[in-house]
């Protein structure tokens, strides 16, 4: 496969930008090689800057839950483009949206725009501890929510990738407020609390985490963090900007039957359009200024386009629920493929997957928090990644980010993916 534009994009690209990407995961270090430079999309293809053509499985991490191009949200954003592109003052839009928000999302009772997942969990975490008082939050490892300081401390995702779950440029007395359990060690939650009495003002997780790859919360776990928190008087923080309008109409606290007392969202929320939201029971919001003491604002927050992208997604999603069957029929799918694969030659790889979200682990353990994720053969990872790449499936450059499938996927698609899956396995092990 030619792709020497790309190559000479990324070339240029490093004399300019830090690494040549405005976002680290993108420049492929993780896997080698060189990044693929895109140039436009239409359903489940992406194609690149020397033309070639890839299904993909990235979705842009999320957002693209109807595939790329969608006739709806593009006559939307063109529609909402010809009255300009920002006024700083609040539109009809942004309550429609607040409406839609709240009566899909459980646990929102009044919420809050902003213009990304990062600034979404930053000013959640702010308002918690404005309501309670209190400094300490707790996070699990590997768990990502964003680029905020004090979520810098054990994340996953990116930082995961590059060895770098602890930044530089974090003071340590953010870091001193964050304090880390392992995924699904409800146990080492309730020591973190039992040592930290009345301090600990949030607790914020990933109910499905993305971003050590995919992996899925343990029967009773969320339950337990659910009861833990009311005891102790802590914000129980979902943190669904994966994960919200994805697992199901209502998200993963839907899907589970758990209501936390505060939700973050991004993503397909914004149509693909830079959105995220944050919202939560009212007696919490009611703490976000002017209402309340917490500050927390944005020029461009609530922006016309982004609204008008974000209400044409949010409206299908609530008119079309054979979305999620459709999805969860596609990711049972592709499960079963990848494991019949598996199975076929002779491999004990492990794939995680809930409705449209996937990882192929490559090990043998049950991948249920982030040590058991780090048991994957990383260098087999970047392997079997350009394996997939040069069959025209573009994957996720990093073993620990979940894949993301989209309604414009057909059986057709599923089974190329699949067939190539087996074929790339049978490559990069020389089977
Ligand atoms: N939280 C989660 C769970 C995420 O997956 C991400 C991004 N992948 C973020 C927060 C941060 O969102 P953004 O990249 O829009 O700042």
């Amino acid at each position: 496969m030619n792709r020497t534009a790309s190559q000479a994009l990324f070339e240029r690209a490093q004399h300019f930008i830090p690494g040549g990407v405005n976002s680290p995961v993108r420049a492929f270090r993780a896997v080698g090689g060189s990044p693929v430079f895109i140039k436009s999309a239409k359903g489940a293809y992406v194609y690149d800057e020397d033309g070639n053509e890839y299904i993909e499985l990235i979705n842009s991490w999320g957002p693209m839950i109807l595939g790329h191009g969608h006739e709806l949200i593009h006559e939307a954003v063109a529609e909402a483009a010809q009255h300009s592109f920002s006024f700083g003052a609040p539109t009809r839009r942004e309550v429609e949206v607040a409406e839609l928000i709240v009566s899909m999302v459980p646990s929102v009772e009044k919420v809050r725009m902003v213009n990304s997942g990062t600034e979404a969990t930053m000013s959640a975490i702010r308002v918690a501890r404005g309501f309670t008082g209190r400094d300490k939050i707790i996070k699990f490892e590997g768990c990502y929510h964003g680029h905020g300081d004090s979520f810098l401390i054990a994340a996953g995702s990116g930082a995961a990738t590059f060895g770098q779950p602890d930044s530089p440029g974090v003071t340590r007395g953010v870091a001193n407020d964050t304090l880390t359990a392992p995924y699904n060690d409800l146990e080492a939650v309730r020591q973190l609390v039992d040592a930290n009495k009345n301090h600990i003002a949030a607790l914020i997780l990933e109910p499905v985490v993305g971003n050590m790859g995919c992996v899925l919360p343990e029967p009773g776990f969320l339950q337990g963090l659910r009861k833990l928190c009311d005891e102790e008087g802590i914000v129980l923080i979902f943190d669904e900007v994966m994960t919200g309008f994805r697992l199901a109409r209502g998200g993963a606290q839907e899907r589970f039957g758990i209501t936390p007392d505060m939700t973050t969202m991004g993503k397909i929320i914004g149509g693909g359009m830079p959105v995220g939201a944050y919202g939560g029971k009212a007696e919490i919001m009611n703490w976000v200024s002017p209402a309340g003491p917490v500050y927390q604002a944005g020029t461009l927050s609530g922006n016309p386009i982004a609204m008008a992208a974000g209400q044409a997604m949010l409206q299908y999603l609530n008119a079309h629920p054979e979305v999620y069957s459709q999805l969860e029929t596609a990711g049972s799918k592709l499960a079963a493929g990848f494991n019949k694969s598996l199975q076929k030659l002779g491999l004990d790889y492990t794939v995680n997957q809930i409705g449209s979200m996937y990882t192929l682990f490559f090990t043998n353990q049950t991948v249920k928090d982030f040590p058991s994720a780090k048991t994957s053969d990383l260098v087999l990872f970047g392997k079997y990644f350009h394996a997939m790449l040069n069959r025209g499936i573009y994957l996720g450059p990093s073993q620990f980010e979940s894949m993301f499938l989209s309604t414009a996927l057909t059986d057709k698609h599923l089974d190329l993916i699949i067939a190539a899956n087996e074929d790339a396995l049978s490559e990069v092990l020389s089977l």
